[in-house]
């Protein structure tokens, strides 16, 4: 097979001018010398054009891309349209106090991952946590004690690119448990498949119900409608020591500023959330091994109630080896768990309800107007659709006309 020579890259750059970029840094994993990561100007981390490309390379970046689609394989498992593949679904915390209280719900994720790295099923986790020299941003790290993890709990409502830590961090001959959005999963799925020596290097794969990811100009938003300047800022949380805890900013001379949880995801940051995020099919992380969300308390009329409260998380897990380790990490005491019905799930978590029932009449909108859209294979959007009712599948379409991509 002959190699192609460089060129100009068109792949990319395409990508960027359909918006349909969702951030994973996954091309600067492909190609270190051609694409790298950078903080755009309307606050999303995209990817920049450092060198040039063959046309081998941009047909290996099409097929990790999420902003141009996701492939779904079931192995033989059943899916649920909402809800992807299901194992085991259950709700439960940390039995770590100090974690429960720390994470962004019940701290299962991070209890997890504990277990996994105390049982030395995975020698590192990789994973985000707050950027110290730039306080609102993320940056990957590796965690290989219980303390760092402790430390990375907590949802960053802020872009974030775990998978450039495969580029210079990852120790192929070490095992590690990646944490990641449900996008990230689904392109390191596509690099694992095609690289067996990586997917030995990560033996399990986990993720979260994800609503999109707000530009970091809201949190800057949020630190202004606090009154405070961001170079007084030496340390910012999203959300945690409580549940769902509040936006909170420590400044240099350690006062510290709240927002709650209704105000700054609610007024500020879900309003800032990129486009791709709008289209996407699969918010629930239907590739990961586990994922963890919120397990909202909801009022009578079955919305979430967004009062303080111990931490509850929710748990699915999708795959085999996903199964065995959460019954393990319950087992041997990590998690405090219950079974939690599917059907349940929709009336906890509505918001997800409402965004995958309208990714169809989103999507059918952008192509309308010849806009490029990502392909989904096994994420069943058009099924999604029967959750909505006429009259909202109308508003989604009308409203992806009025709000086009730039
Ligand atoms: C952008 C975003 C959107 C979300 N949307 C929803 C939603 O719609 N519904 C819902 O129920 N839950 C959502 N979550 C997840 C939710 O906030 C909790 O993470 C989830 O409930 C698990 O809680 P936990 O206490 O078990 O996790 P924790 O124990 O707190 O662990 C959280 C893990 O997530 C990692 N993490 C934090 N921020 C990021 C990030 N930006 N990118 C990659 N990894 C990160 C941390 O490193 C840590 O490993 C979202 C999270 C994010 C980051
Ligand atoms: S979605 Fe990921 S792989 Fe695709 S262009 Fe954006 S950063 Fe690169
Ligand atoms: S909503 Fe979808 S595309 Fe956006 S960050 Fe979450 S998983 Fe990625």
């Amino acid at each position: 097979m002959t190699k192609s020579s460089p060129q100009e890259a068109k792949l990319v750059p395409d990508i960027l001018r359909n918006d349909l970029c969702a951030g994973c840094g996954g091309c600067s994993v492909i190609a270190p010398h051609a694409y790298k990561m950078e903080m755009s100007s309307d606050g999303f981390l995209r990817p920049v054009n450092i060198g040039q490309v063959s046309t081998e390379v941009e047909n290996e970046i099409a097929q990790i891309c999420p902003g141009l689609g996701q492939s779904l394989s079931l192995n033989e498992r059943s899916s649920d349209p909402l809800w992807g593949p299901c194992t085991d679904v259950c709700s439960g915390w940390s039995t770590d106090r100090q974690m429960r209280h720390r994470a962004s719900s019940g701290g299962a994720l991070s209890a997890i991952l504990k277990y996994l790295l105390e049982t030395k099923y995975v020698d590192r986790v990789v994973q985000t946590a707050e950027n110290p020299d730039h306080p609102v941003a993320n940056m990957a790290v590796l965690s290989s004690t219980t303390e760092q993890i402790l430390i990375s709990s907590g949802s960053r409502y802020a872009p974030s690119a775990p998978l450039t830590a495969l580029i210079t961090d990852l120790d192929r001959s070490q095992k590690h448990a990646f944490v990641g959005k449900p996008c990230d999963i689904a392109a390191l799925k596509v690099m694992m498949d095609r690289d067996a020596e990586l997917s030995k290097a990560i033996p399990i794969t986990l993720s979260f119900f994800c609503a999109g990811v707000p530009s970091e100009l809201g949190a800057f938003e949020i630190l202004d409608t606090m009154g405070l300047n961001p170079n007084d800022v030496v340390s910012f949380r999203y959300r945690g020591m409580g549940w769902p805890g509040h936006a909170t900013a420590t400044l240099k001379d350690g006062t510290t500023s709240q927002m709650s949880y209704h105000d700054s995801w609610g007024g500020i940051l879900s309003k800032k959330v990129q486009h791709r995020c709008k289209i996407c099919a699969d918010s629930v992380g239907s590739a990961a091994d586990i994922v963890c969300a919120d397990a909202w308390h909801c009022d009578e009329n079955g919305y979430p109630l967004f009062t303080e409260a111990e931490g509850v998380s929710l748990i699915i897990s999708r795959t085999a080896r996903g199964q065995s380790s959460l019954a393990e990490a319950t087992a041997a005491g990590y998690l405090q768990t219950e079974r939690f019905p599917i059907a349940d799930v929709a009336s906890m978590q509505p918001g997800q309800v409402r965004k995958k029932s309208a990714v169809a009449a989103r999507l059918f909108a952008l192509r309308l107007m010849g806009y490029r859209t990502p392909r989904y294979r096994g994420l069943q959007v058009l099924r999604a659709a029967f959750f909505s009712s006429p009259v909202e599948l109308i508003r989604n379409f009308l409203g992806m006309i009025r709000r086009r991509p730039r």
